[in-house]
């Protein structure tokens, strides 16, 4: 039984939060908008989220699939401790069926087919501190489907002076939004299109929860906040399509939430789609700016786009080459310059970096993400 071999995996099985008993023994789970119903011995679409003997259980809690030292500029952040390192980890499993997933071995897999390893939300924020990271990054698969580890990862990091940081989806209900976010330091939220036809046949998932998790992020939370635009070929680079996202954005979110459009590269389901070519991004970063966000990037292309620049006076005020930083003429969060204040969370808002020497790949016997991607 393909349920028991799952279960079997875990050493210990974590009672999950978000749900309630049903009848027959079923469980409903209201953590994501896809609001599963879930029989005893099954998981929901996620995988990673089980119903054994009338409870829900969390598979993916303190077991990651995935770990790394990644540069904060691969999340993207980019107005968020730019330069700075920051210990990323993921799970198995996601509750959403993105064709073009960039990390689909992990995001795709089942718990037991991954190769995770148990690792206590201590553990992670010890590692964090070895490795020299100011920040921890909940990433490379969907947080929102473990986020009873997130929760506790963030109580651990907070006692340890450590930011907290979420890439996602933004595919969370409001019963569960607070319980998340309001303990995370900063977000880089997917918005994966503007069609809910784009979202519905390429993601399996819709468009309007997503929109709301950003206006909820915005309004009722002091998350730092940027949000991601992957252009594929055909799918979603329409520019009509990208000037209404754009104006979207400046229309609830306003004028200062960073933008990045990053460019496709042939993965899982769609290998027959070339590669984003560079003018499509410099075009959607051209009607982004014309629609009134400040701060549009172009990402996974070297471009003159991932520079940050100044609004008023057009400097360049922090200059990127891929994901490293060149030079940094932000001064007590303004313009080197001309002095225009850059919205962003420049000084580290939990006091100093912990000590650590660690680069790049995690040391000991922990796994890495081998190169997944964000
Ligand atoms: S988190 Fe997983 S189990 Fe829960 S509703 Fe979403 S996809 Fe279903």
């Amino acid at each position: 039984m393909l349920e028991m071999k799952i279960l079997r995996k875990t050493e210990e099985l974590h009672e999950a939060r978000w749900w309630s008993a049903e009848a027959d023994g079923r469980v409903h789970c209201y953590l994501c908008p896809r609001h599963c119903h879930i029989h005893p011995g099954q998981a929901g679409f996620c995988f990673i989220r089980v119903n054994e003997g009338g409870k829900l259980y969390s598979l993916g809690y303190a077991a990651p699939a995935a770990l790394q030292v990644d540069p904060i500029e691969k999340k993207p952040l980019n107005h968020f401790l730019p330069g700075t390192k920051i210990f990323s980890l993921g799970t198995a499993g996601c509750n959403m069926g993105c064709f073009f997933c960039q990390n689909w071995s992990i995001s795709k897999s089942k718990s037991d087919q991954s190769r995770a390893q148990h690792l206590s939300p201590e553990e992670v924020v010890r590692l964090a501190r070895e490795h020299g990271c100011p920040s921890i990054a909940f990433t490379y698969n969907e947080p929102t489907i473990w986020g009873e580890y997130v929760v506790d990862i963030c109580h651990a990091a907070k006692e340890q002076g450590i930011n907290t940081v979420m890439v996602t989806n933004g595919y969370i209900t409001y019963e569960a939004f607070h319980d998340i976010y309001d303990h995370v330091d900063a977000a880089n939220v997917d918005l994966k299109g503007f069609t809910e036809g784009f979202y519905g046949k390429v993601t399996l998932s819709h468009l309007q929860p997503v929109l709301e998790t950003l206006e909820h992020l915005k309004k009722e939370t002091s998350v730092w906040l940027e949000i991601t635009n992957l252009i594929i070929p055909t799918l979603n680079d329409d520019p009509a399509e990208t000037r209404k996202l754009a104006e979207w954005i400046v229309e609830h979110l306003g004028t200062e939430v960073p933008l990045h459009f990053t460019a496709f590269h042939p993965d899982f389901k769609l290998q027959k789609i070339p590669p984003t070519p560079p003018q499509t991004l410099d075009r959607a970063r051209k009607i982004a700016r014309e629609a009134g966000v400040r701060y549009v990037y172009e990402g996974n292309i070297r471009s003159e786009g991932a520079h940050t620049y100044c609004p008023k006076c057009g400097e360049v005020v922090i200059r990127r080459s891929w994901h490293e930083v060149m030079e940094n003429r932000i001064k007590d969060g303004a313009c080197g310059t001309c002095g225009f204040e850059i919205p962003g969370r420049w000084e580290n808002p939990k006091g100093k970096t912990p000590v650590g020497a660690g680069r790049g790949g995690v040391s000991g016997d922990y796994r890495t993400a081998g190169g997944a991607a964000r």
